[in-house]
């Protein structure tokens, strides 16, 4: 866990859930240092990183693997996808602080 984003200020270490629940809500949110106050917002690169390891996976598997007969079990296991792409996406994604 510790390839986590730190502070860019005091070098806390902001937890995965405060990280992942940056991308969800429009144009990311920005992340406030619980301890200094400082924020971070997401850079370009981890914008792309966090889009492709969500949105490619499942784009993928929707549009050109489609292994089940199923339309929602397909849309299932697109969502199931982007799902655990999201997981890993704090431990890649970085913020800089303004
Ligand atoms: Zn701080």
């Amino acid at each position: 866990m510790s390839n986590i984003q730190q502070c860019k200020n005091c070098n806390k270490h902001f937890s995965w859930k405060k990280v992942y629940l940056s991308f969800w809500g429009w144009g990311y949110k920005s992340i406030i240092c619980e301890k200094c106050g400082t924020e971070h917002r997401i850079t370009f690169s981890g914008r792309l990183i966090a889009t492709f390891l969500i949105v490619l996976p499942m784009s993928l598997f929707m549009n050109f693997l489609t292994p089940f007969e199923n339309f929602f079990t397909t849309i299932f296991n697109g969502i199931l996808l982007a799902f655990f792409g999201s997981i890993l996406t704090p431990f890649l994604v970085r913020f800089k602080s303004n």
